[in-house]
């Protein structure tokens, strides 16, 4: 009897564990999935971290995102085009700049709501980062958070204007972020917007260099390429390369709606 008494104990007590160890897990993926900011996971110190992340996938799914960049500069038909042609969905970063410029250009992303999710790259492409005479590649950052939340507004002000929904990612010029910039563009409401295959180098690499690189695309990854360079080869490789991803089976979605995951190889530059 005393026995039977000590197994039931020893019983209860395992299910409490397991409880308690389900309930920490769940905790633990949360973290991990919608609700994780980039804050929680940026190196310390104040030098400008290009924040690289991964979707985050449930079992078997092998999904992969396209990201945009449309800094300023010119509109690569060509490249939209391509991705319409072979019902390939994209995430669309375009600054205020860009959105004035070419009017056609959001006219046809606007003409494919369920290709194109268009998201928040600023007013002016002013990188996120804070204080007088800070500079990222060369372009000045924002004398403070004041100027930064003006930049982050304005390029959302810009979006909803044309009618697309309001965005809720949000990537700064040249995809460096500081601290103090990262914490003010979360406070926003705004989602920071990593990448994890830098697939053109600002549209500055070989047709060759780009399909070299987009090989190597596995699910979960966030593709970065620039869509303001039609003179660059950044169209002519997606199409070699998205029918043989395609093909490999994996299957192209926006970030809209999507959980990422920190990558453990967070470079920080200077
Ligand atoms: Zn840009």
């Amino acid at each position: 009897m005393q026995n039977h008494f000590k197994l039931s104990l020893s019983l209860f007590s395992a299910a409490r564990v397991i409880g308690i160890a389900a309930w920490m897990g769940f905790g633990f993926f949360s973290v991990h999935g919608a609700v994780a900011s980039v804050a929680s996971y940026l190196p310390a110190g104040d030098r400008p971290v290009e924040i690289h992340q991964r979707l985050v996938t449930s079992n078997g799914e092998k999904v992969v995102a396209l990201t945009l960049d449309a800094c300023g500069g010119g509109f690569d038909a060509d490249l939209v085009n391509t991705l319409v042609e072979f019902h390939v969905p994209a995430t669309i970063f375009a600054t205020r700049t860009w959105i004035d410029r070419h009017p056609e250009g959001m006219a046809l992303l606007n003409a494919h709501p369920d290709l194109f999710d268009i998201e928040d790259h600023g007013a002016a492409h002013v990188p996120a980062v804070i204080g007088a005479n800070k500079r990222v590649y060369g372009l000045r950052g924002e004398p403070d958070i004041a100027h930064l939340n003006a930049e982050v507004e304005g390029g959302a002000r810009a979006i909803s204007a044309t009618g697309a929904p309001r965005p809720e990612w949000y990537r700064g010029a040249t995809a460096l972020y500081d601290q103090a910039a990262v914490g003010a563009i979360e406070a926003m409401g705004y989602r920071i917007a990593g990448f994890s295959v830098n697939a053109d180098a600002g549209a500055t690499l070989s047709r060759r260099a780009i399909v070299a690189r987009l090989q190597s695309v596995k699910p979960g990854d966030i593709i970065i390429a620039h869509m303001n360079k039609p003179a660059s080869e950044s169209a002519e490789a997606l199409r070699d390369m998205l029918p043989v991803l395609i093909r490999r089976g994996l299957q192209f979605v926006t970030l809209q709606g999507r959980s990422v995951e920190p990558l453990a190889t967070t470079n920080t530059r200077s």
